[in-house]
């Protein structure tokens, strides 16, 4: 491939720089302004161009989502599987313990599946090369089953690219790259209409008269033009409306009827509760929440996306475990090249409980920390331990307490340039990136109704960082320029 990004003048940088800092205040490409009045606006931090992605490795990601989806769903209904997974990690991880109390109460009321469930999921992925090879391949970071956010701002950023690579670079440096008006290497991404398809497809299946979808939101949440994007795309194309209530309003104001089960808030019928929050502890240390964090609504028939269970097979340790051997066949057992497929995508991944693998996996990162990634059951960015900071840590647990956490091979992506765009200034950068791919699934009395990949997502940080969320300033929202 030819050298990228090309090489720009400091007056063509500077001039791009202008019309994309315009394009994505026109378009909607914002977030909220950090520590400031709650109208201030400021756009996301996006890649001034989009970053080149190998394209059999972008079509694998997308075909496997649709078995996610499913393996998500499988998993979800096999109670002594997710017990025997998530035992011991509860009794150590309070967060993590607090989920699987609710969830087994609600499994005693005989609940734990409503008849009609609803994901909206998305799997990350690096890609991985080792030196010396020159093909790359996907391995999975992890897959989101609650909050996976930034669909609109990639959609979005998708569109700002085609701008810039049609428009103007298409001027600016004719030829190589950017050779073609219409860009087939940009693939198209609408990834939040089709989790308003998703909603909305949930919504209707309820078919309650007046009824509104309500979405759980952090307060003073920064992402919230993300979210209204999927809001505007559930009205515009389905004609469903929207709330938008926290997680306090939810535990101080939301009604469930005794008979029915009918869950309102503020007077209005809810058809789902499509949580933007609710993913870490910090959403339930609010004195309203109390101590059950909203829990006191999740027998009511309104749809919950996540449910209960599919936020616990988004855990960590989840996806450790069915990464052994065996366990993906357990949930496809009539497909073996679907569980060699999904496996392909798998990075290595370890217990670090008493167990006899857990020590050695244990030993192994004390031996050689750079080669590993620590993981705890969180969500959101910014909790992972990599390298160094490994073995002080392994060493202060006890071995009942390491078992709150597993352990990753490091995936090395290989390294790309770019401009990063953040707070009005553009930095060129050692890049890497992450994709996602974002899928929705519906399904009702255990028959998949909706089954769907419906877009993505390329986060890009500078290779110096090592986690990668963009909420927590460490990535830019970026797309796939596909060689
Ligand atoms: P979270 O649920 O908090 O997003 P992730 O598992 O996605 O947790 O980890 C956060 C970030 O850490 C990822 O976006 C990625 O940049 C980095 N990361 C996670 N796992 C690995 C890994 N195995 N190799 C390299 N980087 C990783
Ligand atoms: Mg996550
Ligand atoms: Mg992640």
């Amino acid at each position: 491939m030819a050298a990228y990004p090309p090489h720009l003048t400091p007056e063509q940088l500077e001039q791009l720089h202008t019309l994309a800092q315009d394009w994505a205040s026109s378009h909607g490409l914002v977030v909220g302004a950090p520590n400031s009045a709650p109208n201030r606006l400021t756009q996301a931090p996006y890649a001034l161009l989009p970053t080149p992605f190998p394209r059999g490795c972008f079509e694998e990601a997308r075909a496997l989502q649709k078995l996610f989806n499913q393996l998500v769903d499988r998993v979800s209904r096999d109670d002594a599987f997710i017990r025997n997974v998530l035992d011991q990690v509860a009794q150590v991880d309070e967060f993590t313990g607090r989920l699987y109390d609710v969830y087994k109460q609600i499994h005693a009321e005989g609940q734990t599946q409503q008849s009609i469930t609803l994901g909206l999921h998305r799997a990350d992925y690096l890609l991985h090369l080792p030196a010396g090879e020159e093909r790359a391949s996907i391995r999975q970071v992890e897959i989101n089953t609650i909050s996976a956010s930034f669909g609109a701002l990639a959609s979005r950023t998708g569109h700002l690219h085609r701008y810039m690579h049609t428009r103007h670079c298409y001027v600016l440096i004719p030829g190589r790259l950017y050779g073609s008006p219409n860009c087939p290497a940009l693939p198209e991404n609408e990834a939040h209409a089709g989790y308003a398809r998703g909603l909305a497809a949930a919504h209707k299946l309820m078919a309650i008269p007046n009824s509104y979808v309500l979405i759980v939101v952090q307060e003073g949440e920064r992402n919230r033009f993300d979210q209204r994007w999927i809001e505007y795309a559930l009205w515009e194309q389905h004609r469903v409306p929207m709330i938008r209530r926290t997680m306090d309003e939810l535990n101080e104001r939301a009604t469930l009827d005794a008979d029915t089960k009918a869950l309102r808030i503020d007077g209005l019928d809810i058809s789902v509760v499509y949580y933007r929050a609710g993913y870490g502890p910090e959403d339930y240390h609010s004195a309203k929440a109390g101590k059950d964090g909203g829990s006191h609504i999740l027998p009511s028939r309104a749809v919950k996306c996540p449910s209960i269970a599919y936020q616990l097979v988004g855990a960590k340790k989840m996806q450790q475990v069915l990464a052994e051997p065996g366990a993906l066949e357990r949930f496809f057992p009539e497909s073996p090249e679907a569980c060699r497929r999904m496996r392909a995508s798998f990075a290595g991944m370890y217990p670090l409980d008493g167990s006899a693998e857990g020590e050695k996996a244990a030993a192994a990162a004390l031996a050689t920390p750079d080669d590993y990634v620590m993981k705890p059951q969180r969500e959101g960015g910014g909790n992972n331990v990599y390298g160094r900071d490994i073995p002080p840590l392994l060493a202060s647990l006890s071995t009942a307490e390491r078992s709150a956490y597993i352990l990753m091979d490091l995936i090395r992506p290989p390294l790309m340039h770019n401009w990063l765009v953040r707070d009005g200034a553009y930095v060129k950068a050692g890049v890497v990136s992450e994709l996602g791919i974002y899928g929705i699934w519906l399904s009702q009395n255990g028959s998949a109704v909706v089954n769907d990949e419906v877009g993505h997502l390329l986060r890009t940080k500078s290779e110096e960082v090592q986690e990668g969320g963009v909420a927590t300033g460490f990535a830019v929202i970026d797309s796939p320029l596909l060689v």
